[in-house]
């Protein structure tokens, strides 16, 4: 990924920010591009909008470091500009290949752009805050943090939604166990003969 110039993008970047995070993880945050900072440092969340990441994972407990955090496209925008379609097509087998390492239980989508791969034509304000099961992973869309820190009513609207992940986590938990638990009563009598 890192001497991908798989689309106009690698032109302007500075660094390829792949992503940061536990593989595999519990939960997988999934931004829409790097901004200035990302694409300075070549990790993901580092400027304002990762600082209030950070500010909403705290208010579940959470640290940066106990999540996977990456992003729909690898290399910064010009001027932060909407990444455009041919860019997040041609970026897409990196993310599937990161889903599948990461392997996560839920994958938290910030923004519209990452809400789209699950949710394609639909608007953020309908979807945000109510999970959807494919696949056997959960998706839950939520706003972009860049968006909700300038907007005070989103504001409310996203800090509503991540104190509902410690609940989500644990259904997730439970169900994951109760799916195994079948196979490992099974192997342990299998292991009896
Ligand atoms: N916004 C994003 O969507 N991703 C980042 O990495 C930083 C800001």
């Amino acid at each position: 990924m890192l001497t991908c110039q798989e689309c106009g993008l690698a032109k302007g970047r500075t660094r390829v920010v792949p992503g940061e995070g536990p593989e595999p993880a519990e939960i997988m945050f999934i931004g829409e591009a790097p901004g200035f900072q990302e694409d300075r440092q070549g990790r993901p969340f580092v400027g304002p909008a990762g600082q209030f990441l950070e500010e909403l994972l705290g208010l579940v407990g959470l640290r940066r470091d106990q999540v996977y955090i990456g992003n729909v496209v690898k290399c910064r925008p010009p001027n932060n500009r909407d990444p455009l379609p041919t860019e997040i097509a041609a970026c897409k087998h990196w993310l599937d290949a990161q889903i599948r390492l990461v392997n996560p239980q839920i994958i938290v989508t910030l923004g519209r752009y990452s809400m789209a791969r699950w949710f394609p034509g639909q608007s953020i304000s309908k979807v945000h805050g109510r999970p959807v099961e494919r696949d056997g992973v959960l998706i839950f869309p939520m706003y972009h943090p860049a968006a909700a820190l300038h907007q005070n009513s989103l504001r409310a609207a996203i800090e509503e939604d991540m104190r509902k992940l410690p609940d989500l986590l644990e259904k997730v938990g439970q169900k994951r166990a109760s799916a195994q638990e079948p196979q490992a009563a099974q192997s342990q009598q299998l292991s009896l003969f």
